[in-house]
């Protein structure tokens, strides 16, 4: 899904940043933007973090999934319908990643769409009580993975 390479990730977010010098909250999620940086690129700050922190790489389905059902827009109904189910599978019944990546391969192993198509995605604001931008805090890698397992708790509270 993205590039996992923080350095080639690192040249695009900072591209991105010169493109984009407005401060504007993000049209899904609500989140503020930090340091500049959109939430897509906040994502990308985190994963980068991961490659130094065995804690936080082992939450990386919590960070994917968190991220993306605060950002809903771009996928079909039935792939969100999916990626709720497998958060809350994993989180309330204890279904490993390992689990959720082997039906998820035997279900999308076909012409199946997981993404709308550009035009048909129609971003809507919902608020949350705790966003990407309460995870990424620059410069504070410490205790990232405890703030993603707060944030997946906290997103699986609001789903019901
Ligand atoms: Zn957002």
């Amino acid at each position: 899904m993205m590039d996992n390479n923080p350095s080639s990730f690192t040249q695009w977010a900072h591209s991105a940043i010169a493109r984009n010098q407005e401060s504007i909250p993000c049209p899904e999620c609500g989140a503020s933007q930090v340091e500049e940086m959109n939430c897509w690129e906040q994502l990308g700050a985190i994963i980068a973090w991961e490659y130094q922190d065995p804690a936080l790489m082992a939450v990386h389905f919590l960070t994917v999934a968190c991220y993306n059902l605060q950002h809903p827009a771009q996928f079909t109904d039935e792939a969100l319908a999916g990626l709720r189910a497998d958060l809350i599978a994993h989180l309330d019944e204890g279904l490993t990643v390992q689990e959720i990546r082997r039906r998820a391969a035997q279900h999308y192993n076909g012409p199946r769409r997981v993404l709308k198509k550009e035009a048909e995605r129609r971003p809507l604001l919902r608020h949350w009580s705790m966003t990407i931008a309460d995870v990424y805090l620059p410069e504070r890698p410490q205790g990232a993975a405890e703030r993603v397992k707060a944030w997946a708790a906290a997103i699986r509270n609001e789903l019901r």
